[in-house]
C-alpha cells in the first residue's frame, strides 16, 4: 500500500477540494476502495473522507417519490420503512449483496460507484485494459465465468458486481450529482457505461463531481416484483445473473412492465424491446420466454461462461413467473445488524 495523505470534507469544500487534486478520490464506507488500495490497484495520493456530510436523510418528494442522499447506508435503506413499503424490490436487491456487516458500512453512493469484481482487475501482475489502459484484457482469453455476455468490446468483458444498482434501473431511477460547473441529474441507466474502447471509465460522473442522492420515482411496483439472484453460493458471493423483475397487471394483461439483469454486463442491462413486447400481453410462460428471448438475442458466451445465456433465459421466465404471481423470491426479512 502506497502512502496518502487524508483529509475530511465538508460540504462547502467537499467540491473543490476533489476538483483541485485529480489524484485524489472520495472515500464514504471504505468497503471496495480500501480494499482495492490494498491490492495496488487504485493508488490515490489523498483520500478525501466525505462521511460526515449531510446526506444520510431518505426524503418524500412531492409528487410521491422519495429521496435518497448518498450517505445512506445500504441496511438503513433496505429496512427503511418507506422503502420496505413502496420499493421492496430495492429492499430485496440490497439485502441480496455482500453481508450484514458490509451493508451496515456501505454507502448508496459507493455502491453506485463499486468497480468490478474480475480476478484480472485485482491481479497486478496480469494485463488488464480497465486497470492500466492498453495494456490487454487476460479475462478474454482466460478464466472468464464471472464475465459479460452482453455489451461487451474487444478491450473489456468485465460485470457490473452491484445488486441495488439493478432493482435501481428498473425503478428508473435517477442519480444526483454536483460539481465545479453546477449540480445535474443522470438517469440510472445511463449512469454506468458499456466498456467499448475506455473500458477504465466506469461511468459517466466526471472526476471532479460528487455524487449527492438518488431519487426513486413512482411507482415502485410493490405487488408484483421479484429480484432473484443466481450466485455460486447462497449468500455472501457476486451474482452470475440476476434478474430484476416488476410488473404491474391489470385483468390478467400486463399493464406495466420493468425488466433489468445484473451479473450479465458491464452496466445493469435493461432492454425496452423486451418490457414493449410484455405490455398488453397475457400473463402466461410463452410471454415470458417470448421477453427473455429478446433480452438474450444478441448475447455472446466465451470458454467459461456461455452456461450464464441459458442461466438468463431461465432467470428471467421464473422472476418474472413470481413476480406476476406476487410470490417474490424470499430474502431474509428479519432485521439483522
Ligand atoms: C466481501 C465483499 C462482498 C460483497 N458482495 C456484494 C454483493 O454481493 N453485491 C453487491 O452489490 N455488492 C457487494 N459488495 C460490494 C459493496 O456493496 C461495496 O463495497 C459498497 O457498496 C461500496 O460502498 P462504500 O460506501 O464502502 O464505498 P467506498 O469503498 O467508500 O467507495 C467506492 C468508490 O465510490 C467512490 N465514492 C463513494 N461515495 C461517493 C460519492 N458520494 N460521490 C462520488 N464518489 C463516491 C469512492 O471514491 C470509490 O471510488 C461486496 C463487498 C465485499 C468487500
Ligand atoms: S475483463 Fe476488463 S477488468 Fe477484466 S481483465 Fe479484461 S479489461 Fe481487465
Amino acid at each position: 500500500m502506497i502512502n496518502f495523505e487524508y483529509a475530511r470534507a465538508n460540504s462547502a469544500d467537499a467540491i473543490s477540494q476533489i476538483a483541485g487534486d485529480p489524484t485524489a478520490k472520495f472515500i464514504a464506507g471504505g468497503t471496495n476502495l480500501i480494499d482495492l488500495m490494498k491490492e495496488d490497484v487504485e493508488r490515490p495520493s489523498r483520500l478525501i473522507d466525505i462521511s460526515k456530510l449531510p446526506l444520510k436523510a431518505v426524503e418524500e418528494m412531492p409528487e410521491g417519490g422519495l429521496r435518497i442522499g448518498a450517505l445512506v447506508p445500504n441496511s438503513d435503506l433496505a429496512y427503511h420503512p418507506l422503502v420496505a413499503q413502496r420499493y421492496p424490490i430495492l429492499a430485496s436487491a440490497i439485502l441480496a449483496g455482500a453481508s450484514a456487516q458490509l451493508r451496515n458500512m456501505a454507502s448508496t453512493g459507493g455502491n453506485l460507484l463499486q468497480r468490478t469484481r474480475c480476478y484480472y482487475f485485482y491481479d497486478t501482475a496480469t494485463p488488464c485494459n480497465k486497470r492500466e489502459p492498453g495494456s490487454g484484457c487476460s479475462a478474454i482469453g482466460g478464466l472468464n465465468r464471472m464475465h459479460a455476455i452482453l455489451g461487451t468490446s474487444d478491450a473489456c468483458i468485465a460485470t457490473h458486481p452491484s445488486d441495488m444498482c439493478v432493482a435501481l434501473a428498473a425503478l428508473d431511477a435517477k442519480v444526483h450529482v454536483a460539481g465545479p460547473a453546477g449540480t445535474r441529474a443522470i438517469a440510472l441507466v445511463n449512469f454506468h457505461r458499456l466498456p467499448g474502447d475506455t473500458p477504465e471509465r466506469d461511468t459517466n460522473l466526471a472526476p471532479n463531481e460528487i455524487v449527492t442522492a438518488v431519487e426513486l420515482p413512482v411507482p415502485g411496483f410493490a405487488a408484483n416484483y421479484t429480484y432473484l439472484k443466481i450466485r455460486d453460493r447462497l449468500s455472501y458471493a457476486f451474482a452470475l445473473v440476476s434478474v430484476a423483475a416488476a410488473l404491474e397487471l391489470e385483468g390478467g394483461a400486463i399493464k406495466e412492465a420493468r425488466l433489468a439483469l445484473g451479473g450479465v454486463a458491464h452496466k445493469p442491462w435493461r432492454d425496452s424491446s423486451a418490457e414493449a413486447a410484455l405490455r398488453g400481453e397475457a400473463v402466461n410462460p410463452t410471454t415470458f420466454s417470448h421477453a427473455a428471448d429478446l433480452v438474450l438475442r444478441d448475447a455472446k458466451g466465451l470458454e467459461h461462461n456461455a452456461f450464464k445465456i441459458d442461466l438468463a433465459r431461465r432467470a428471467i421466465v421464473r422472476a418474472l413467473t413470481q413476480a406476476a404471481a406476487g410470490t417474490p423470491q424470499s430474502q431474509s426479512n428479519k432485521k439483522i445488524r
